[in-house]
């Protein structure tokens, strides 16, 4: 981009929205220079720009589409993927500003919220009004309601809840010429023509700029009851996911595996981390329900568990006498943040094999990196009842040869017809890969959408698609 085009977009967003929004490329702090996993290392933006108002998100759109300067959305910079990460010369559009809860509607069981708006902050606002918002995931401090719909984040409840596109009723989205597109559905029930607003759910702010959600919310819990149990492979854990699921009349939460490699390090390794079973199983698995009687829940829980254990699915299990019991199980569980701790990559793939082909995948992945690398080691853990699999690679000792795990790991997984992102989406650091999981008509029809909505292409560049 020349010097002039800078210039001139520059003073064009400080002209109609004041240097009190609009920030200069020298006064840029660093920590909109990067996201989560990626950082800007040549170049730098034209500038920063953090409206209020969705009518300010319109003016930036505008200005930089007729000039056709990029624009790079960023939520909370917590995604996985590089996609909140600034290209040279591009405008950063960060909603951080753009935040707050505008409406809970307790009998409709909805929230109008702002998307630069904290996961957090719409989780306690829904508690507030004795209801729920049951997206949750590690970087809930942090993120914001609009990233998570711009990624349409999964998390640990999708079990029972869906991922983000299923608790979004409808959204304000402004559109890369700077139209403003008002879909703020709050109807269940809606079949008038396309659901537009699904089209930007996980469009990973190549489509347009989401700037207030309409969010579906339930009934808040009143029991919770925590399991961690040992089985003896794969086909039992299924089967357990099965007996859960239908034992447990519809208030299965969460069903998190772990495979031993991942549970022996966590609870061998990390200091502190509790250990909730022995080690020597094949297989661990953390049980949730979330349900509305503690007393009958709980006596509930307790026969679907030894049914389970009569029928050999489980070979041992502990539920948890106290939340702050619950809260070690899932520590053990979060643990994947830990690596960098004990000297293992930070970086986690996050995959999609069909739940009753995942056991038998884990083994010819293992084996495919074991193959190319001898001393290679892994840790595999997932959320299984969503066919969801999260895998560390320690190869070699010291840098990891991050490229060439990856075309081994993706290779195996185009070979098993799964995914390359289950929830994490595309970004940059997936893209070259889209092409392992998407046909090539899928991907006619994704550009096609791209240039429907941005035909000159300002919104994102370089994410999700070249
Ligand atoms: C510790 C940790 C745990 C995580 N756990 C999970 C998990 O369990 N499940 C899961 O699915 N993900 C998980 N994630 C990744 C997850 O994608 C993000 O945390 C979250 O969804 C991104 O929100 P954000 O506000 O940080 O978005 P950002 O990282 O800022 O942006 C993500 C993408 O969305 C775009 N974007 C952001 N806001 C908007 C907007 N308003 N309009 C249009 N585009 C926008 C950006 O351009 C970028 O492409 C985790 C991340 C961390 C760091």
């Amino acid at each position: 981009m020349t010097p002039d085009t800078r210039a001139d977009i520059l003073a064009a967003l400080v002209g109609a929205l004041g240097p009190d929004v609009v920030t200069a490329p020298a006064q840029i702090e660093p920590r909109y220079l990067g996201d989560w996993v990626m950082a800007l290392t040549t170049g730098r933006p034209s500038a920063l720009v953090r409206p209020r108002t969705t009518d300010e998100v319109s003016t930036t759109l505008r200005l930089c589409h007729a000039r056709g300067v990029p624009i790079v959305p960023q939520g909370g910079r917590t995604g996985l993927v590089g996609g909140a990460t600034p290209i040279d010369g591009c405008v950063v559009l960060s909603l951080e500003r753009l935040a707050g809860i505008e409406e809970v509607d307790p009998a409709g069981s909805t929230m109008t919220v702002r998307a630069g708006t904290p996961l957090q902050a719409v989780q306690e606002a829904a508690q507030k009004a004795d209801l729920f918002f049951p997206l949750d995931l590690g970087a809930r401090g942090s993120c914001q309601i609009g990233g998570t719909v711009a990624t349409n984040a999964g998390g640990n409840r999708v079990i029972r809840y869906g991922m983000t596109r299923d608790l979004v009723l409808g959204l304000e989205v402004v559109l890369a010429d700077g139209t403003i597109v008002r879909s703020m559905n709050t109807l269940i029930k809606n079949n008038a023509g396309l659901d537009v607003r699904q089209v930007f759910v996980g469009s990973e702010g190549t489509l347009g700029v989401v700037t207030r959600i309409v969010l579906r919310l339930y009934p808040a819990p009143r029991s919770t009851c925590t399991a961690f149990v040992a089985c003896p492979d794969y086909e039992r854990v299924v089967a357990l996911l099965r007996h859960a699921q239908a034992g447990l009349g519809g208030t299965l939460s969460a069903f998190e595996m772990m495979w031993p490699d991942f549970y022996t390090l966590m609870t061998t390794h990390v200091p502190g981390m509790p250990r909730p079973l022995p080690l020597g199983s094949a297989a661990y698995v953390l049980i949730e329900a979330l349900g509305s009687e503690p007393e009958p829940d709980l006596a509930r829980f307790e026969r679907m568990l030894e049914a389970a254990a009569g029928a050999e699915l489980l070979t041992d299990a502990v539920i948890a006498q106290s939340p702050a019991e619950a809260r070690g199980f899932w520590q053990v569980r979060d643990g994947s943040g830990d690596f960098p701790r004990i000297g293992w990559p930070g970086k986690s793939f996050d995959i999609g094999i069909p739940t009753p082909r995942i056991g038998a995948f884990v083994d010819a992945c293992r084996a495919a990196l074991v193959r190319r690398w001898p001393t290679a080691e892994t840790a595999f853990f997932g959320h299984i009842g969503d066919s969801n699999l999260h895998l560390h690679a320690k190869v070699t000792e010291g840098e990891q040869p991050q490229a060439d795990i990856e075309a081994v790991v993706y290779d195996e997984v185009r070979a098993w017809h799964g995914t390359i992102s289950a929830e994490h989406g595309i970004g940059v650091v997936k893209r070259p890969y889209l092409a392992h999981s998407r046909s090539p008509e899928e991907i006619a029809v994704m550009r096609a959408i791209k240039q429907a909505l941005d035909p000159t292409g300002i919104l994102n560049p370089g994410k999700i698609l070249d």
